[in-house]
């Protein structure tokens, strides 16, 4: 089967590993087809990545206090990463916060199992505790310099009172 070449219209014969072939071999013809194809993918591009924006302005835009209910709704997620906090505040009074900027990395804490008690301004909130791992991974290359990848909750005991 021959066909035309949409670029300078001889006639070819398309080689039969390339389906849909609509340029011939030539040179400069091969060029024509490879440019139409990146400006194509550019412009598909652009309006992946508008649709995306969109997306995610539309979505922020119709649920402004995501995060904030999503803390209310769920006070053990914010209470727990407060605990957490505390924990690395603890274990590293010298330079303070954990997500102030420290030149050294350091490892605020040791890998292994923690006591997790839920904390709140008045005090304790309830006696269960949480026995978690905490396996230390790295302190380089993240915002806080604290990276904790593992943190399985893998049981947790009656409270002692
Ligand atoms: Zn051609």
């Amino acid at each position: 089967m021959s066909k035309r070449c949409k670029a300078c219209g001889r006639v070819f014969r398309p080689s039969p590993q390339v389906q849909h072939q609509a340029y011939c071999s030539a040179s400069e013809c091969q060029r024509e087809r490879r440019k139409l194809w990146q400006q194509q993918k550019r412009q598909e591009d652009r309006h992946y990545r508008e649709n995306d924006a969109d997306h995610h302005k539309a979505w922020a835009a119709a649920n402004p206090s995501y995060w904030k209910r999503y803390r209310q709704t769920h006070p053990d997620y914010a209470e727990r990463n407060r605990s957490l906090q505390q924990n690395r505040n603890r274990q590293q009074p010298a330079t303070g916060i954990a997500n102030e900027d420290v030149s050294t990395p350091v490892s605020p804490l040791l890998s292994g199992r923690y006591r997790l008690s839920l904390v709140t301004q008045k005090g304790i909130a309830n006696e269960d505790e949480w026995i978690v791992e905490i396996s230390f991974v790295s302190t380089c290359c993240n915002d806080s310099g604290v990276l904790l990848q593992t943190e399985d909750v893998i049981g947790m005991s009656p409270g002692v009172g």
